[in-house]
């Protein structure tokens, strides 16, 4: 049979080793533009070609890094060149790039952090890999100063956090020590300006009369707030914590405010309430009972107050609320309301010390949970505290 054979002209294969010199320059002026340094190493490691951006990075010479070991540049482990090399002979069709962070070693021996992508590359030469690299020195230096940073912005807010608890427990301390006791000399003198009342009254002159009025009513007021004061500072003092039922503690809170309730004909509704297994009885009974006495003392003239008391279940804590038909509380009050004697009426519209609500934030956190309030003027407001009962 007769055999075919192609004869191609000199002018056709002299117009392929054009087309071919063509493909190769633009594979060289595309690997120099690039703007990462670009090697191009073979099968066995050793570097074939390199870009104007790999001399300037490593300091070598392209004559002194041709037909080296990649190894002097970068130590490329040998499995990933396997593994790339195995991708590009199955001829598969993901990219197969793989992407790492190794380190860099000039001509000087002085090491940086590189992040080198490494890609096969099938010429006709055979398969080659081929390595784009990038000085991340800036970069790394960067997370070195944010992790730093980090570091020393915990350290500061640990310092802080400390110092104030120590702060805190001073200032407790101080005010347990003070209020208890000025609560003796306090005694000694309204005890006395009652007795100069009883007995000289009407028997000096008016304005003397009017004067020791003035220094009852004072003393008597001073008596309130100091033992609030030392009521406030013995929160959680010394008590342990043990199973609490809710309902049996906003019971017994209705029962001691019962007069007050029938007097004002207030009507309560109350949900079901849960079972805490770490709480502090006396302390939480305080806290119902300053909310529900407050829903009562802030009510609508002429409007019978409604009040609900419920609770549930939110984030594996408990969200208790106490909500009432009041006079409301406007927006900018709702936080400073819970700072230790902060009131917004005067003691003739309403009485009171202002020291209630400082008194269920304490009890609150003492429970490891908040307390904040929602309020809309002249409709009424919803007190909201929690308690995280895992401890
Ligand atoms: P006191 O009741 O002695 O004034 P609190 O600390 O209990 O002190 O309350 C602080 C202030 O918050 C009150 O003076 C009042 O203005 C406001 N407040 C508290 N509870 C309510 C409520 N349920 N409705 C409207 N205002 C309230």
């Amino acid at each position: 049979m007769p055999v075919a054979f192609t004869l191609r002209s000199s002018a056709e294969l002299e117009a392929e080793v054009e087309q071919r010199k063509k493909a190769e320059e633009k594979f060289r002026n595309l690997l120099e533009s690039a703007p990462d340094s670009m090697v191009i190493v073979n099968e066995q490691g050793i570097i074939q070609l390199v870009n104007a951006q790999t001399v300037n990075m490593f300091g070598y010479t392209r004559y002194e890094m041709i037909n080296e070991k990649v190894c002097m540049l970068m130590p490329i482990r040998f499995d990933v060149l396997d593994h790339l090399k195995s991708k590009g002979m199955q001829n598969d069709s993901s990219p197969g790039i793989t992407k790492e962070e190794l380190t860099g070693i000039r001509k000087n021996g002085e090491q940086f952090p590189v992040e080198v992508c490494l890609s096969p590359l099938v010429t006709e030469e055979g398969l080659m890999l081929s390595a784009a690299i990038r000085d991340i020195s800036e970069k790394k230096l960067m997370e070195k100063t944010i992790r730093e940073a980090n570091i020393n912005l915990e350290r500061k807010v640990q310092q802080r956090t400390a110092e104030l608890e120590r702060k805190n427990k001073e200032l407790e301390q101080f005010a347990y020590v003070a209020s208890h006791d000025l609560q003796e000399p306090l005694q000694t003198t309204s005890g006395f300006v009652q007795l100069l009342h009883k007995k000289y009254h009407g028997r000096l002159d008016p304005t003397a009369d009017q004067y020791i009025d003035y220094v009852v009513q004072a003393s008597g007021r001073m008596k309130t707030l100091i033992k609030d004061l030392l009521d406030y500072s013995r929160i959680g003092r010394g008590n342990e914590s043990h199973l609490v039922d809710c309902n049996v503690i906003v019971r017994e809170v209705l029962a001691d405010l019962h007069n007050v309730v029938v007097e004002n004909e207030v009507y309560i509704k109350t949900g079901q309430l849960p079972l805490l297994h770490n709480a502090f009885p006396t302390e939480l009974k305080s806290l119902f009972q300053n909310l529900v006495s407050n829903s009562i003392k802030f009510r609508k003239p002429g409007i019978k107050p409604v009040i609900h008391i419920d609770a549930q279940q939110i984030n594996g804590c408990w969200q208790f609320s106490v909500k009432d038909n009041g006079i409301g509380i406007e927006e900018q009050y709702l936080e400073r309301i819970f700072v230790i004697f902060q009131r917004l009426h005067t003691r003739s519209t309403y009485d009171g010390s202002g020291i209630g609500l400082a008194h269920c934030k304490k009890i609150a956190e003492l429970h490891g949970g908040k307390i904040w309030v929602q309020s809309e003027p002249g409709v009424g407001s919803t007190f909201y505290f929690t308690i995280a009962d895992g401890h």
